[in-house]
């Protein structure tokens, strides 16, 4: 994992490549899932919140045309684009990302300049924590000030969206950048991913005397994309079986009629949304009425669902949570879409080590790689820096 640059070192660093200071600095953090996993495409509630690891770009605006790009990460070289000729079809590797965010911008009609661009990012690259998002808002917000464009928090969370959907070639929603953007310290980020009305939730883990463990099973299935798309295709079938526009629609008093009228598979889809719907909104009530200490059963509740009705955990997640949980953690659950990535453990503070060599020895004791184990805070979202 990269040490982050200070700013001093992204200043100095932009100018021996670029050859001229940077007109500024910003950054975007990744995040995590807390709760609410497969109900965004189901117009229902997400609960995530922006991390202490964020990607910061140093950037100056060019007299022509030219987009010029560097990562501290790896040894890639500078990239060279031009904002008159963006093309989904030849943007490589993680250039794909800044690009795609002028791309979007142009889409919407903004004259985007070109520029000079410095990454560097200690958010872990394919973790679950949305390393792609944190390069996409730290460049969508540099972009806005440097044009002075004027976007708004809603604005951006759309063009990030457009940027990730048609120029990457992701499918994904909103919940991600609406954690970036729109995130802050000690708080989480509570999301109604149908009319996208964002409240802000206390979430200070820390002053509960509570760390949040984010356990990194370096997993990655081969069916995670084939899954994704058999469970946003169960949902789809359930909604329109159930004569609803979305699973958002259904209620828990609803279960009991819809195992009558779907196929037990599509039922126990439609159970994991519903529930985890229910259990998104308890929660968002118990942070606000009593702290995060309260909120442990819910999570491994989430866990439960995700396991056994919506099916896209794996044995190494399923080994994380027991093992955290057991291990003294007050709740855990997988995060993120499933079929590897991380889980998070909701562990106090004075537990945190038990937790840590209890979950490092079982993934020995099963023969899986070791785990990556580390804290996250929630912390504020993007900001201009300098
Ligand atoms: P996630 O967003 O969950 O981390 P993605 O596959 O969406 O996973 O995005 C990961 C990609 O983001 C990497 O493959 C890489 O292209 C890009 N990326 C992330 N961090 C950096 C970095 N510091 N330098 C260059 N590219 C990066
Ligand atoms: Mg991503």
């Amino acid at each position: 994992m990269s040490v982050p640059a200070g700013i001093g070192e992204l200043r100095s660093r932009f100018a021996s490549v670029f050859g001229a200071a940077p007109d500024g600095l910003w950054q975007a953090p990744g995040r995590v899932n807390l709760i609410g996993e497969h109900t965004d495409y189901n117009e229902g509630y997400v609960l995530p919140f922006a991390i202490d690891r964020t990607a910061r770009v140093a950037v100056r605006v060019r007299p022509d045309s030219t987009v010029r790009m560097l990562s501290t990460f790896g040894n890639q070289g500078l990239t060279h684009a031009d904002t008159g000729a963006l093309d989904p079809a030849r943007a490589r590797g993680w250039t794909k990302y800044p690009l795609g965010v002028l791309w979007a911008l142009e889409q919407r009609g903004l004259a985007v300049p070109g520029l000079d661009l410095l990454l560097d990012s200690d958010v872990p690259r394919g973790a679950g924590l949305s390393s792609s998002h944190a390069i996409e808002c730290a460049v969508i917000v540099a972009v806005n000030d440097l044009t002075r464009a004027g976007l708004s928090a809603q604005d951006m969370v759309l063009a990030t969206q457009r940027a990730e959907n048609d120029f990457v070639g992701a499918p994904t929603g909103i919940m991600d950048q609406s954690a970036s953007l729109r995130g802050a310290a000690g708080r989480a980020v509570f999301l109604d991913c149908r009319d996208q009305a964002v409240r802000l939730v206390p979430f200070d883990a820390e002053a509960a005397g509570l760390v949040l463990l984010v356990i990194d099973t370096k997993v990655s299935h081969s069916h995670a994309s084939g899954g994704y798309a058999a469970r946003r295709a169960s949902c789809e079938l359930g909604a329109e079986v159930l004569g609803v526009r979305a699973l958002r629609d259904v209620g828990l008093s609803d279960l009991e009629e819809a195992s009558g009228l779907l196929d037990a598979e599509t039922f126990r889809r439609v159970r994991h949304v519903v529930t985890e719907n229910d259990r998104v909104l308890r929660t968002v009530e118990l942070l606000e009425a009593s702290g995060p200490r309260a909120i442990g059963a819910l999570l491994d509740d989430s866990h439960a669902s995700m396991r056994d009705d919506f099916e896209i955990s794996c044995p190494e997640l399923d080994l994380a949570v027991e093992t955290a949980r057991h291990a003294g953690a007050l709740g855990a659950r997988m995060t993120g879409g499933g079929f590897g990535g991380s889980a998070i453990a909701l562990t106090p503070a004075d537990a945190e080590r038990a937790v840590r060599d209890a979950v490092g020895r079982a993934f020995t004791q099963a023969g899986y790689a070791a785990p990556d184990i580390f804290p996250v805070r929630p912390a504020a979202g993007a900001l201009r820096l300098a």
